[in-house]
């Protein structure tokens, strides 16, 4: 019953033993994984691994930071490229702004505007990726007609954690959970009913230095019940249901 709402499966990471690490999943209790493009040759493998594994959802992505010196026909190819696959991805993401070298900021705004757009028009649940512009993801989704936002490893303060969950958006935990006393904070503010997990795979790993995978997401659930003090497979029951409300 476990998801991990965010993982990237296409990276280099995995080529070697893919097969291997969705059968760890599926060992582990993965019912469903959604692999992020974050540039038009990732979309186009992730739309090849979710085609591959039944238990792999596939969302289209612009990552911020690898669409900023793309050719305006580049990125207008990887926006039609999305559109036209549209039945068969469940997301868009990964999408959003990167702030952190305060890099070209008008720029990134301006790209994340057509991402927007484009969300609006396909009418999908969008997967945020908002370092060090939280507040301004925030606000440009609250000024869009878009309703169902996953924010992605969340990093913003907890005024901004109220705004987004008062919104009625929600918030993927990734497993660092279990040292960040950031994520532990979320968890305990935030209602159960608006969060999922992710592992960001292969990123953010539990274990520091290793290559984080999709069945580490238990990681994550476990530390959400002992916060939220429920058993796990209520935990992950919870979290399942949240999941089917926004992708059905
Ligand atoms: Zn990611």
């Amino acid at each position: 019953m476990l998801v991990d709402v965010h993982a990237h499966l296409d990276f280099k990471e995995f080529e070697e033993d893919l097969d291997k690490v969705i059968e760890n999943a599926e060992k582990a209790g993965v019912s469903h994984i959604i692999t992020s493009g974050v540039n038009h040759e990732a979309n186009k493998k992730a739309l090849e691994i979710a085609k591959k594994y039944k238990i792999v959802h596939a969302s289209l992505g612009l990552y911020p930071l690898d669409i900023l010196d793309l050719a305006k026909e580049e990125l207008n190819k990887a926006i039609e490229f999305i559109e036209k696959n549209k039945n068969k991805f469940i997301a868009i993401g990964e999408v959003g702004l990167d702030f952190v070298s305060r890099e070209r900021e008008k720029e990134q705004k301006e790209n994340f505007l057509g991402i927007i757009d484009l969300v609006e028009k396909l009418k999908k649940p969008i997967l945020v990726h908002s370092r060090k512009a939280e507040k301004e993801c925030i606000e440009m989704l609250e000024s869009s007609r878009i309703k169902k936002v996953i924010l992605h490893c969340f990093s913003g303060g907890m005024k901004l954690v109220k705004q987004a969950e008062d919104n009625g958006w929600n918030f993927s935990v990734p497993t660092n959970i279990i040292y960040s006393n950031h994520f532990q904070t979320l968890v305990e503010r935030v209602s159960i009913n608006s969060l999922l997990t992710e592992t960001d795979a292969p990123f953010l790993s539990p274990i520091k230095g290793e290559r984080n995978e999709p069945k580490n997401v238990a990681v994550s659930v476990k530390k959400i019940s002992e916060i939220k003090k429920l058993n796990e497979s209520e935990t992950q029951k919870v979290i399942l249901n949240n999941f089917q409300k926004i992708f059905q």
